[in-house]
């Protein structure tokens, strides 16, 4: 309990710290696209305005492109899970538009009831400009569980995705991705199997941070209209 309010006040901290540093780029985190309410859910009609708001005002770009050119205009798209809808409900949407988005695929949900299956992805990879990165083998905080088997998920995720679908995986995106779930050994350790490594630090990105990528979140309750 209170570990845990110790690393909550410390990302705060950091947060409140690097917020002074300009921005180079954002990266966006979004999980569902529904309309069921989901604490992480953003509506399909909110999606819809988000996209069209980045695509007219921003550059919608991969993460080499943002790393490389530092321009505050430019913005990721990235879904952690990966839930259905966003087959359902944001695809079509980044398929018409033809931007890049990251699929962090966590692989014990692949091919689960209410996520993405394994042929979803192969058409997304095929029709659109999907991405795959890892989202680990399970869906657990790195920094709980022992250190051979952090070092084993990190291994045969990327391994059973490349396999699986046939492209280069070096990104990574840590589940749950704060201080709190993971240390800064699980993201070296991370940083041995990939290039990018994805956290859930609310931050636009900046070149101190190197390939350790913060994520700002994008749900209902962030989105009110406009892009910040
Ligand atoms: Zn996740």
């Amino acid at each position: 309990m209170f570990k845990r309010l110790y690393y909550i006040i410390a990302q705060r901290l950091y947060v409140l710290n690097r917020k002074t540093k300009p921005s180079q780029g954002k990266v966006y985190m979004f999980h569902k696209v529904a309309d069921d309410g989901d604490v992480y859910a953003i509506r399909k009609e909110n999606f819809v305005k988000v996209i069209d708001q980045l695509f007219k005002n921003r550059n919608i770009v991969d993460i080499e492109t943002l790393l490389r050119e530092k321009d505050p205009r430019n913005v990721v798209i990235s879904f952690d899970d990966v839930y259905e809808s966003v087959y359902f409900n944001a695809y079509p949407l980044l398929k018409e538009k033809d931007v890049p988005y990251y699929l962090f695929i966590c692989d014990e949900f692949l091919n689960k009831d209410g996520y993405l299956s394994s042929k979803m992805v192969l058409e997304m990879l095929k029709d659109s400009k999907a991405i795959i990165g890892s989202h680990l083998d399970r869906h657990v905080m790195a920094r709980f569980i022992e250190r051979t088997d952090l070092e084993k998920g990190l291994s045969s995720s990327k391994k059973k995705l490349e396999e699986e679908f046939g492209v280069k995986v070096d990104c990574f995106a840590f589940p749950f991705g704060s201080m709190y779930a993971c240390s800064k050994e699980d993201i070296e350790m991370a940083k041995g199997y990939y290039d990018h490594i994805f956290m859930t630090y609310d931050l636009p990105y900046h070149e101190d941070y190197g390939n350790i990528i913060p994520r700002m979140n994008m749900n209902d309750s962030v989105f009110e209209g406009k892009i910040k």
